[in-house]
């Protein structure tokens, strides 16, 4: 039997209407406890190589983490997987809200969905109970409709809601998918997976709670109410609550290192009009949180003097549609963010496309013939709306962009490549790594694209007085570093902070949970997995839990023809920064290549092409993986 989870995960093929239920072994789920691990799994044990992201085949994997829905503050993460549209490798997001909690009361550990509907459907799960239903009346209307007729519909206003919008319906490739309106799934073109599936929405609803499932459950309580009680103490997670991520604005651009005109700058002359003061005046109206979380960092805004449904713009947000395009109209923001979200793209990618847009109008690329008339210039707020509203419905010029920068570059052609801003297709999110070089290492290595998630960033282990560098030691984190080096040591550390972070996206884990980056302590996180299973993980394993997830990653993207060279940045971050704090700041070229052959050689990759090697595989349990390297050579 298996503690901290229902053991069972949902299989769902829409061609052939068919569903049935599998159980998880506790063996099985020890090796691959939920979330990022799970989802990595069966994507690469089951996906056929080359798989295109919007056939049939391409399987789609909603995976929750261990502990997502336990009493312990910020497990509510949710991972969907599948190959990317945007990128064409290996595709994941994190969410968290309250859907993932739900459908772990509802009984499921994970859904795993192939195939495609002849006509839209929704899937409906309730306490054990699944079916599809029809979900024509739903297909090209409002999110906020849509969730409130599923409720109708079904007579429970307690159902919780995953859907996607009008761009994942036209397969825009950086569509999001969120829950509850407002908490996304947002990177990596997950919605336009779901739209090729002819997938609507999933709604969930249960009753099981997750202490009934948890080996130790009077311990798990306690652990929950503790660390309830850590969050006002730590300054991290303290500010997180009082100011959210937007309260972050003003800090990187004093630092030079907020994305600023496409990347080519890192302090926005503009912030005093879009910085946290601004926000917390004109459009805060509450704070809020996802499922059990002391944190409460999600802020609440009014639109036109509205409450929005959707919720309010976060940093890369307010980063990706202000400073990055130029715009200090922070009104604007707030009514792109909310447009985003009614159409369910992702916020960051919209941003950076419409910067990159912006800065080849700016050289004559594109020109009022290709916009219909909307001034495409660096700055002008009123270009923000009509552009999302393009892209969200392929309109015009807008279906080029829906396709992401990359792309687009190419069909624009000239130097329009010199101005992506993207890693394997994916957009960068709003963190210059020219002051945060791991940062850098992450956005490079990383098997989605450019993500700013990979590891805890840089100048919270500079310190070696501050109470993050403090509780890293346990991760084996000893010597406080530059945030601007890639020496032998900050290499060190990125491949722990690496496999840490990735174990925490597979047991369910907010990022801005657990330390260095935040309040929960490195023993709080063993000690949680532990009373909710019954096993006794300590650090070695949760580390291998964490590396066996990236090199699923990285053996599926092998597969798909990735290699080193694929592992870089865009030419721009080889270059200086044009004004701030780090005016003239570049990431050092070759620091970072040999940066990159000794993480490689940490991981046991080869360094010439980045693939794992078999030995290293092996000792994570993983042969079967390198049987799949093997039979890719051979064909
Ligand atoms: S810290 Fe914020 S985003 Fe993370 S789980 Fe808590 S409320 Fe949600």
């Amino acid at each position: 039997m298996s503690f901290g989870s229902s053991s069972k995960i949902l299989r769902v093929n829409l061609t052939s209407n068919t569903l049935n239920v599998e159980e998880l072994s506790d063996e099985f789920y020890r090796l691959y406890p939920g979330g990022k691990a799970l989802a990595g799994y069966y994507l690469l044990r089951e996906m056929p190589a080359h798989t295109d992201p919007f056939d049939p085949q391409n399987l789609m994997v909603f995976a929750n983490g261990l502990l997502t829905g336990s009493p312990v503050s910020t497990a509510t993460r949710y991972i969907v997987s599948a190959r990317s549209p945007l990128t064409n490798g290996y595709g994941e997001s994190e969410a968290g809200g309250f859907w993932g909690p739900e459908l772990k009361m509802a009984g499921f550990e994970a859904l795993l969905i192939t195939g495609r509907a002849d006509e839209p459907v929704y899937l409906w799960i309730h306490d054990g109970e699944y079916e599809l239903r029809p979900a024509n009346h739903l297909w090209g209307r409002p999110p906020v409709e849509v969730e409130a007729d599923i409720r109708a519909e079904l007579g429970d206003d307690k159902i919780r809601v995953l859907q996607i919008g009008i761009a994942g319906e036209h397969r825009g490739r950086f569509a999001g998918i969120p829950n509850d309106l407002r908490h996304f799934n947002g990177r990596n073109g997950r919605g336009a997976g779901m739209g090729s599936k002819n997938l609507r929405a999933i709604a969930v609803r249960g009753h099981q709670r997750y202490q009934t499932m948890a080996y130790d459950s009077p311990a798990l309580m306690a652990l929950g109410r503790k660390l309830a009680q850590e969050v006002s103490k730590n300054a991290l997670s303290w500010d997180l609550q009082q100011r959210g991520t937007p309260g972050i604005v003003e800090a990187l651009s004093a630092g030079g290192i907020l994305p600023t005109l496409n990347f080519r700058k890192g302090t926005f002359e503009n912030v005093d009009n879009i910085k946290w003061e601004v926000y917390e005046k004109t459009l805060l109206t509450a704070r809020r949180s996802c499922y059990a979380c002391a944190v409460r960092c999600k802020r609440e805004v009014a639109v036109d003097g509205k409450v929005s449904a959707y919720g309010g713009p976060e940093y890369e947000t307010i980063a990706a549609f202000g400073s990055n395009c130029g715009i200090d109209d922070l009104q604007m923001i707030n009514r792109a963010n909310e447009q985003c979200n009614a159409y369910m793209l992702d916020t960051i990618s919209t941003g950076a496309t419409i910067a990159f847009a912006m800065e080849c109008f700016e050289h004559g690329l594109i020109g009022l013939e290709d916009t219909d008339g909307i001034d495409l210039r660096f700055g002008n707020a009123e270009a923000l709306l009509p552009m999302i509203d393009k892209i969200a419905h392929r309109q015009g010029i807008g279906s080029l962009l829906a396709e992401g920068s990359k792309r687009a570059a190419a069909v624009i052609g000239g130097d329009a490549v010199h101005f992506t801003m993207e890693v394997k297709g994916q957009e960068l999110a709003m963190h210059d790594p020219r002051g945060k070089f791991n940062v850098g290492m992450g956005y490079a290595i990383s098997e989605i694209g450019a993500d700013h998630l990979v590891v805890t960033h840089d100048p919270m282990l500079a310190n070696p007085e501050s109470a993050s560098f403090k509780a890293a030691r346990p991760l084996g984190i000893t010597e406080a570093q530059p945030a601007r080096s890639l020496n032998d040591e900050k290499i060190n550390q990125f491949f722990i902070l690496e496999r840490w972070n990735s174990m925490e996206k597979a047991v369910g884990f907010c990022f801005f949970g657990p330390a260095p980056r935040s309040f929960i302590l490195p023993e709080d996180v063993l000690n949680a997995i532990n009373v909710a299973t019954g096993w006794n993980v300590d650090m070695a394993e949760a580390l291998s839990i964490g590396e066996r997830g990236t090199n699923m990653a990285r053996v599926f993207n092998a597969r798909e023809g990735f290699s080193r060279k694929d592992d870089t940045l865009p030419e721009r971050l080889f270059q200086g920064l044009e004004n701030g704090a780090l005016k003239g700041q570049a990431m050092p070229r070759e620091d970072f290549e040999r940066a990159l052959t000794r993480l490689y050689t940490l991981k046991g990759w080869d360094p010439e092409s980045g693939t794992p090697s078999r030995q290293r595989l092996e000792e994570l349990s993983l042969g079967w993986a390198a049987d799949i390297i093997e039979a890719a050579r051979v064909a």
